[in-house]
């Protein structure tokens, strides 16, 4: 039997020990969902992606889409996966019953997605942007927009796409060119060039719903005069059937590194009579709208590049039990046989850091889609504000900590393989590039840093920083009680006071130097503040182990629990002491890569 793409033990464990999903069915919203309901939806969704996606895995990496100047190509197997997706309802795993949804919890949702992400890599982009596009309208459209655009994307039959980046205006949107133009019947006439559109055309779907990003004419500059709009790639009659197309074309294809089962578009808008579009919400609030799915997206990024790390881990860990090589330095006997690489140190080191990283990472994820559904289901006004509060402060760190390590666990996973890793007869070099985009798509690294230092912390007299910091003391308050989680409780301790007089030095040099200068870190502040909620988690996943052994579990579990001690502990000593380190540059406001001049390279 094939290994399996990810341990179901583990996201068990997320799901009921670590998180309580199971308590969410006592919430009106989920009252028809049972801890079975969810297992059987996790069934379908394994045995779709080991059926489905899996097997192609490398042949939609090989066949990257081609555009024969009418038609995008892409190997059939993958519209079959799709429809199978859909066809099991997994594709809207959260929308409502009426709407053809399973209504699923946020958090379960993303468990149950991460057998599709394993196998199917971006492929399982398509339904996560179309559903995110369908969320914002949901959210923000009118009743008739709801209508006509979200019920055909719940239905399968369209897809979904955010379209803001373009050629001069990627990181800083402020400065995008696209326009809009009212027309004779209160629509709008879009003209412009978007770039890197993800799934911005292909055959998959009757029609492409875009929400583009443009600006209306004679809008006030930067963000405050961008306005929101549905852009189809074919226009849709009154009774719901399809019309003419759009003037929406297709200017060329993009060819990736990895993420290639997703088309990347270059798209043209308005270059015959202007390409008709729909006004989402009110003009000039665009990109406050947009926010509601680069939220979604950025929880999606991270869980993206968690999974992609959890899956590398699987493969260089069922490697490394079964490929004999060397012998320990304690073996003297030359003709005793090799081992298995599993025993040498430095590969265990290896697996350990990609089991701290990847899990970590995955744990931060949950905790950002269950946040997200307290945001939206929490029983009382208070806790919907709290958790909206810490999910807002979070969310730079869950796009980008998942984003920088994962790959970082798929590079191990590649050495753990040795050659075997660096050919493509083996997935984890694939996982490696898929994994590279992470940190790019959805606001780059440094721009998530510029945001958690200085929009997020501060923001409201620093009420998510203040929630953020409270939720961390009392894990370390219920694991002062425990004679082994002690040491770990103090050492977290300690990393919360860094944290806090880094914060505070750094935003308070804001008033005395150049904004410039005291942010030239801020990737470190990110990479601080990231480790730290990791090793929050961690600490809160001992809790968990810790008293679950105390119950004398079976073995297996015994074994699975050692394992999450073991790496709290791998974590604590190899991996939060870091922050030290990088305190130490943002704190001292060390300004080298502030100063350095263009020319001096
Ligand atoms: C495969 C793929 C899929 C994508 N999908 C979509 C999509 O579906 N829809 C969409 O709209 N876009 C999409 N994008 C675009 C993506 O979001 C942008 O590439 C990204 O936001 C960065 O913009 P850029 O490429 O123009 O780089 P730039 O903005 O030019 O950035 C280049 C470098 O400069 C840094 N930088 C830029 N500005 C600053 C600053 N103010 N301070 C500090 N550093 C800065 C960046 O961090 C980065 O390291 C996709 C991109 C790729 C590659």
């Amino acid at each position: 039997m094939a290994a399996p793409i990810l341990s179901e033990r583990e996201l068990e464990f997320m799901l009921y020990e670590l998180f309580d999903a199971e308590g969410l069915t006592e919430r009106l919203r989920y009252s028809d969902h049972n801890r079975e309901t969810f297992t059987m939806a996790m069934n379908t969704s394994r045995s779709i992606a080991e059926k489905y996606f899996l097997p192609h895995r490398q042949l939609l990496d090989n066949c990257q889409p081609t555009f024969d100047g009418e038609k995008v190509h892409q190997p059939s197997e993958l519209k079959i996966a799709l429809d199978a997706l859909f066809d099991s309802g997994l594709a809207t795993a959260t929308a409502n019953f009426e709407l053809g949804g399973m209504q699923l919890p946020g958090i379960v949702a993303n468990a149950v997605g991460s057998y599709l992400s394993a196998a199917g890599g971006v492929a399982i982009g398509y339904t996560g942007l179309t559903n995110a596009n369908a969320n914002l309208i949901s959210a923000h459209g009118t009743a008739e927009q709801i209508e006509k655009w979200v019920v055909p994307m719940r239905e399968g039959r369209f897809a979904g796409t955010m379209a803001m980046t373009e050629p001069g205006s990627g990181s800083g949107l402020a400065d995008l060119t696209t326009s809009a133009v009212k027309d004779e019947n209160g629509d709008y006439r879009i003209y412009g060039n978007k770039i890197f559109i993800s799934g911005g055309d292909h055959d998959l779907n009757e029609n492409i719903v875009h929400l583009v990003l443009a600006r209306i004419k004679g809008a006030p500059k930067g963000i405050k005069g961008v306005s929101l709009f549905i852009v189809p790639k074919v226009l849709v009659n009154e009774d719901g059937s399809l019309g003419k197309r759009n003037d929406v074309a297709l200017a060329g294809l993009f060819h990736k590194m990895g993420g290639r089962a997703q088309t990347s578009t270059a798209l043209s808008f308005g270059e015959k009579e202007g390409a008709i579009g729909y006004l989402v919400g009110e003009e000039n609030r665009g990109l406050y709208y947009m926010f509601h799915m680069m939220n979604e997206a950025r929880i999606m990024v991270g869980t993206s590049a968690a999974v992609n790390a959890l899956t590398g881990y699987q493969y260089a860990l069922d490697y490394a039990k079964e490929r004999p090589q060397g012998r320990l330095l304690s073996e003297k006997e030359p003709s005793s046989p090799p081992v298995n690489i599993i025993q040498h140190p430095d590969i265990k080191r290896m697996l350990l850091a990609q089991k701290a990283y990847a899990e970590g990472a995955y744990a931060l994820c949950l905790l950002g889609t269950q946040l997200d559904d307290d945001v939206r289901t929490a029983p009382t006004e208070k806790e919907r504000t709290a958790a909206h509060l810490l999910l807002d402060l979070l969310t730079p760190i869950i796009k980008s900590w998942p984003s920088e390590f994962g790959p970082k666990a798929n590079y191990l996973a590649i050495q753990v393989l040795g050659g075997h890793g660096y050919i493509n007869e083996h997935p984890v070099e694939q996982l490696y590039r898929d994994n590279r985009l992470n940190p790019i798509h959805e606001g780059t690294t440094g721009i998530q840093s510029l945001d958690l230092l200085g929009r997020k912390v501060p923001m409201k007299n620093f009420a998510g920083f203040q929630a953020c910091i409270a939720e961390m003391t009392k894990t370390v308050e219920l694991a002062k009680k425990s004679k082994s989680l002690n040491k770990y409780a103090t050492e977290l301790a300690e990393a919360i006071d860094v944290l806090m007089n880094t914060t505070h030095k750094v935003l308070s040099a804001t008033q005395t130097m150049n904004i410039d200068a005291a942010f030239s870190n801020s990737v470190k502040y990110l990479d601080l503040f990231g480790h730290i909620v990791i090793a929050w988690l961690w600490l809160k996943q001992g809790i968990v182990a810790e008293k679950a052994l105390l119950e004398q579990p079976h073995e297996s579990d015994e074994n699975f629990y050692r394992g999450k001690l073991h790496t709290l502990q791998y974590f604590f000593s190899a991996e939060l002491p870091e922050i030290f380190h990088w305190a130490r540059i943002v704190s001292d406001l060390d300004t080298t890569n502030f100063d350095m001049q263009e020319e001096w390279f």
